[in-house]
């Protein structure tokens, strides 16, 4: 049989066999080399929040709550991902924390053996909620931390979130701040008019909590379709933004991080900054995403899906045994499935019909 990528918006008939992907024994490794190690598991497309570059205001479609994963079937396709060398989870959404049962869902993704021992279950969140949750997320396992915030600003925050609730997130910060997980990341969007005039004063105030800014060039997942790539902040005006204030070294070893990362002023503080749409680093991408209705995506910008509904619910589900083989296969047809690059610069790029809350960033 033979594995059909879905186009967004429809669903596979059959959890089917690519007859050519890589045997499992080779793990998650496509036809270009790159050995798959994190999977980006997204828990809902709900927020608390309405980033402007990711969400529209009102009128979203909401996945249906009849097709979000349940705990056990996330924890499933997560044993079977770790079995075939997946060896880190990030939690993300929508907003990962506003799933009830987000505890119990880092509890079990964190005791799952890889092949190289326990995974690393890692989270990323707009900080509202987390100060409260944080203490019974670490006893549960979560070993590491993104919290997003564009500005430090509160009239600003409240404009771009279309929420008034920078204290939440300041406090999620402050929590994260006293905790021992490190390195803990901030993640800013940079946008033109927005918050462009204040980078420096985002990496000062990461600093000034012990944690380590990453900027991010704003990508075309809009839900609203508003990306302009000709107002766009690249990597190259972040980058003299802050050398304005500070001396920048460039720091070696990036492997597949998606950030490229800088010394300031000599250290101990870094800034990285993750340059999707003028720098990509799709060469040593080794990520893949699981939507929260079921779907496998081999890249934010792809057009196609991978469904593991009808191997996690169809007729042949009631067998663990196929039901496992059955979501390896998926998985491998994804990774098989991936395109050496995003395409994001081709004139032909089409952006997915997914926002960015419902593909999980
Ligand atoms: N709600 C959580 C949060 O905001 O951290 C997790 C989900 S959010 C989709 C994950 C990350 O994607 C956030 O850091 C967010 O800023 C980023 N993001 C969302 N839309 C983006 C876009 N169009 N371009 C670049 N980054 C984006
Ligand atoms: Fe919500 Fe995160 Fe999207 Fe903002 S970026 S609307 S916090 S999912």
């Amino acid at each position: 049989m033979t594995a059909v990528p879905v186009v967004i918006g429809m669903r596979a008939p059959s959890a089917a066999v690519l007859a050519d992907a890589a045997p499992a024994s080779q793990g998650l490794v496509d036809t270009h080399g790159r050995v798959h190690r994190d999977l980006r598991i997204s828990l809902t497309d709900r927020c608390s929040l309405r980033c402007t570059y990711c969400m529209p205001e009102q009128g979203n479609e909401w996945l249906a709550r009849t097709s979000i994963l349940s705990t056990d079937e996330i924890v499933e396709v997560a044993q079977v991902a770790a079995s075939l060398g997946i060896r880190t989870f990030r939690l993300t959404g929508g907003e990962p924390l506003l799933r009830a049962d987000i505890i119990d869902v880092v509890r079990r993704v964190s005791r799952i053996e890889g092949d190289e021992g326990p995974v690393e279950v890692a989270m990323t969140t707009n900080g509202i909620t987390l100060a409260k949750k944080l203490p019974d997320l670490i006893e549960a396992g979560l070993t590491r931390l993104n919290i997003s915030i564009d500005t430090v600003d509160r009239q600003r925050f409240a404009d771009l979130t279309r929420r008034d609730r920078i204290d939440d997130v300041f406090e999620g910060i402050a929590a994260a701040a006293a905790s021992d997980l490190r390195p803990l990341k901030l993640n800013t969007v940079a946008m033109r008019g927005v918050n462009d005039d204040e980078l420096p004063d985002l990496v000062a105030f990461a600093m000034e909590v012990g944690a380590q800014l990453r900027f991010i060039e704003q990508m075309p997942l809009d839900a609203g379709h508003t990306w302009d790539r000709a107002s766009m902040v690249t990597r190259e005006e972040i980058l003299e933004k802050l050398s304005a204030r500070w001396s920048l070294e460039p720091v070696p070893g990036r492997g597949g991080a998606p950030a490229e990362k800088w010394r300031i002023d000599g250290g101990p503080h870094e800034v990285g900054v993750i340059a999707s749409v003028t720098a990509p680093f799709c060469g040593a991408c080794d990520r893949l995403r699981l939507t929260a209705d079921g779907q496998l995506r081999n890249c934010l910008f792809s057009n196609a899906e991978y469904d593991l509904i009808d191997s996690l619910r169809g007729p042949a589900a009631s067998d663990p045994a196929q039901r496992a083989a059955a979501i390896g296969a998926m998985l491998r047809s994804c990774v098989h499935g991936k395109l050496p690059g995003h395409a994001i610069n081709d004139p032909s790029f089409l952006q997915p019909a997914r926002g960015m809350n419902a593909i999980g960033g």
